[in-house]
């Protein structure tokens, strides 16, 4: 496997100021080098992608489109390296690591094609009033460990297709896939267009300070977005920000237990449940309760929690060890207050593995049903009436995503309606589309990514407004 990284300045792969350990957390051992930007390279980024921009926006955006997708047909190209070394940093498992890049792929194309036509707001009596967008200038991106290359693919997509240039910068325990991709793209954009600098959680506030950067693509949590936000004020910079969630998932009582076990389980579980719209809480009718726990219960204890490169392995660990230490003081305080049905004891072994765990009989308040988890833990907690299960499930500062299951279609649309969140899922998850629109409502996000909702942030809306000038004075 690689192991030789470099920054991307201005087409250039370069060193860093020095270098870092990247962890592998199945072995908990250093595996690579990541080599680190200081703020002197963070400006030479910045600098570079100011001066690539006016050519670049100048470009049609078929040109550009056309770049984008030589960026898409070499990542394919390298799709095995890419899913490797995403396993080597992310832990997830091989399979899952693939679909991640095969998604980023399929992204940057749909968003080669997508465009943004000018729109005329009003023609008549000879008044004409266009709206046409223009590309910002140089975008930030900034994203987090659990999906590093498709949420930066979601950033580099409308940002270079509207026409702006950017400066990326990954999370500090995954940076290596990110830089996989700058290698790549050294070889097919302009110099400028697209930088990766590397920090460990330092070079945050100067990027989202930076007179120079016009806007701020940011996925991570929402503790971090909120300083984003208050750092972004000072130059009313542009912020897309993609935060955290608590998602409920509610079935009703129409759902055999046995699939609806199946469906929560999959939705809370995948990518050992670090996924910003996995199911983090589960609600389900009193009358299935116990029914209910026994299926996925069982569907727990038959996973394969293993290192992500050996085959068969459906967990992997916890990305990082803060993160694990999160995850395992949740599990510990959740003993004290429920039942643990599944899983709930840490494996004897290097690697920061948590066993699926699933927990009934919590109280509202407890702290792994009110906060965001981010890890393989699920509390299974039980309703008697449907506006009481509703509004249980709206009582969060997060309003990210959420799921409703139901034999009755128009019953489950019913309910998902009156959830307060960016999307809710009918009878299925994780439906993320580059096509369609993906926000949050509340304390997990501000903006759009995906769909023409999500280029527009990338672009400044542009009113011309005329009459014909009259040939006599008034
Ligand atoms: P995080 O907020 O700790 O870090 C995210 C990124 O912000 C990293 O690159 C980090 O280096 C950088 N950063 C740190 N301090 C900064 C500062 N002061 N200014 C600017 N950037 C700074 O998040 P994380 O722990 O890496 O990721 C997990 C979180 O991300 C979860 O809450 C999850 O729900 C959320 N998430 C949201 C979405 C979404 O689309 N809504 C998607 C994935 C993950």
């Amino acid at each position: 496997m690689k192991t030789d990284f470099k920054l991307l300045v201005n087409g250039k792969l370069i060193d860093g100021v020095s270098t870092f350990d990247v962890i592998n957390p199945a072995t908990e051992e250093a595996f690579a080098q990541c080599p680190r930007a200081d703020e002197a390279l963070l400006n030479q980024a910045v600098a570079a992608a100011k001066a690539a921009f006016p050519a670049w926006s100048a470009l049609t955006a078929d040109e550009r489109g056309a770049y984008i997708n030589r960026l898409a047909d070499a990542i394919e190209a390298r799709i095995d390296e890419f899913a490797r070394l995403l396993t080597a940093e992310q832990g997830k498992p091989l399979d899952q690591a693939t679909y991640e890049i095969g998604g980023s792929i399929y992204t940057l194309r749909a968003f080669a094609a997508m465009r943004l036509p000018d729109q005329t707001l009003r023609d008549e009596n000879g008044n004409t009033v266009i709206e046409h967008r223009t590309p910002l200038g140089v975008c930030a991106s900034i994203t987090p460990w659990n999906f590093p290359v498709i949420l930066l693919a979601n950033k580099i997509g409308p940002c270079l297709i509207a026409g702006n240039t950017m400066v990326s910068k990954p999370a500090p325990t995954t940076p290596l896939t990110t830089l996989l991709l700058g290698e790549v793209a050294a070889g097919i954009l302009p110099p400028g267009v697209f930088n990766v600098v590397c920090d460990q959680n330092e070079l945050g506030p100067l990027i989202t300070g930076h007179p120079d950067i016009a806007k701020v693509a940011f996925t991570g949590s929402t503790a971090t977005g909120k300083k984003v936000m208050a750092s972004a004020a000072e130059g009313i910079k542009r912020v897309t920000l993609e935060l955290g969630g608590n998602d409920a998932a509610i079935v009703l009582d129409d759902v055999p237990a046995k699939i609806a076990a199946q469906k929560v389980y999959a939705g809370a579980m995948a990518n050992a449940g670090q996924i910003c719209v996995a199911i983090k809480r589960a609600y389900v009718p009193e009358a299935m309760y116990d029914e209910f726990c026994t299926e996925i219960a069982g569907l727990a204890e038959a996973a394969v929690v293993d290192d992500g490169s050996k085959q068969g392995s459906t967990i992997g660990p916890i990305q990082n060890r803060m993160q694990y230490e999160k995850v395992r003081d949740l599990i510990e305080d959740a003993k004290t207050r429920g039942r643990v049905i599944a899983g709930g004891e840490m494996p004897d072994r290097k690697g920061y593995f948590i066993p699926p765990t699933v927990v009934a009989d919590l109280d509202e308040d407890a702290p792994l049903v009110r906060e965001e988890q981010f890890g393989p833990v699920l509390p299974v907690l039980k309703y008697a009436d449907i506006d009481d299960v509703i509004a249980r499930a709206n009582d969060s500062p997060y309003g990210l995503g959420g799921t409703v299951w139901g034999m009755d279609q128009q019953r489950a649309l019913d309910v998902a309606r009156r959830i307060d969140a960016g999307t809710v899922w009918v009878n299925q998850h994780l439906a993320i589309d580059p096509n369609i629109p993906f926000r949050g409502s509340k304390q997990s996000g501000l903006g759009s990514e995906h769909g023409l909702a999500g280029l527009m942030e990338y672009t400044q809306a542009h009113v011309i407004n005329a009459v014909p000038l009259a040939a006599e004075p008034a």
